[in-house]
């Protein structure tokens, strides 16, 4: 299949490590060109020559996407390098656990900036270019807690949801423009993020980090977590010519982990 995708200029967020990373790649080896935002900026170089290593048209742009200003200064980085922004994926780490009595207000103000109105941002930063262009391809990395939400995950769930309705309207606005705007809802990802995620609630409940892993592989009907590559596939379908028909989906990709009760 033809992706369609060669020379499109693409903005990654959260792209040093992860899900961000292996959709950076896939986007750079298909020939977009990437930029890489991700916080620590010495993460992000290193990952940044990983991509160009194998070929790909890749740079590492550091910054904090709590940051108001960074949306347009990364399209404007884009635009000096490459042109106008064709592919955005919306991506940064997630909310940390805890149940609704545990956390102040000024978790609540970070989770909400850090994965709703960055989001909120880039799309702001992207879209009018998008739209006098008539092409635009809008991703957003979220999580299953979106659709069910569960009580120790309630700022990454609240947030995630805010995205989902977020992304929505903007399908609906925008879909006359040829622009797509989704959403991908992944279940367990071997990350990092993964990782810590167990750990906490191992130590949170007492138990071992085994056990913890165990349990949560048991629970998810394909009885594996994903890797990184397996959302970015799905990723590099919707950014792509031939993906532009699927608008305004939150899309579960997570071995049928969502479901109802049995
Ligand atoms: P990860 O920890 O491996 O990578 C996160 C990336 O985001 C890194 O590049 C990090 O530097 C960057 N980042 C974090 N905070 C940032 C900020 N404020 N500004 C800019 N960049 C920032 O995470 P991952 O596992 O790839 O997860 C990506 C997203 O998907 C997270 O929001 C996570 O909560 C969500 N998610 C992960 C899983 C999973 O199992 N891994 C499942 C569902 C949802």
């Amino acid at each position: 299949m033809n992706l369609g995708i060669d020379g499109r200029v693409a903005i990654v967020c959260g792209a040093s490590k992860g899900m961000g990373f292996a959709s950076a790649k896939a986007l750079a080896l298909h020939r977009a060109k990437v930029l890489m935002v991700a916080r620590d900026p010495s993460a992000l170089e290193a990952a940044a020559k990983a991509i160009a290593a194998e070929g790909g048209v890749v740079e590492a742009y550091a910054g904090d996407v709590r940051n108001p200003d960074l949306a347009q200064l990364a399209v404007d980085r884009c635009n000096a390098l490459w042109g106008p922004v064709d592919i955005l994926v919306n991506n940064a780490g997630g909310p940390p656990m805890g149940s609704f009595l545990e956390h102040d207000g000024k978790a609540w103000e970070t989770a909400i900036q850090t994965n709703l109105l960055s989001v909120v941002r880039f799309c702001k930063a992207v879209a009018p270019d998008m739209k006098s262009r008539n092409w635009g391809r809008i991703i957003s990395i979220t999580s299953t807690v979106a659709k069910e939400p569960s009580p120790a995950m309630v700022l990454s769930a609240t947030t995630r949801a805010g995205v989902s309705a977020f992304s929505k309207t903007l399908a609906i606005e925008l879909a006359q423009f040829n622009i797509s705007v989704n959403v991908i809802c992944p279940g367990g990802v071997l990350t990092d993020r993964l990782v810590s995620l167990l750990l906490a609630r191992a130590n949170r409940e007492k138990r071992e980090y085994q056990e913890v892993l165990q349990e949560s592989l048991a629970s998810i009907p394909a009885k594996r977590f994903a890797e990184p590559e397996e959302i970015a596939d799905v990723i590099l379908f919707l950014a792509s010519e031939r993906g532009g028909y699927v608008n305004g989906v939150s899309l579960s990709v997570d071995g049928a982990l969502t479901k109802a009760y049995t």
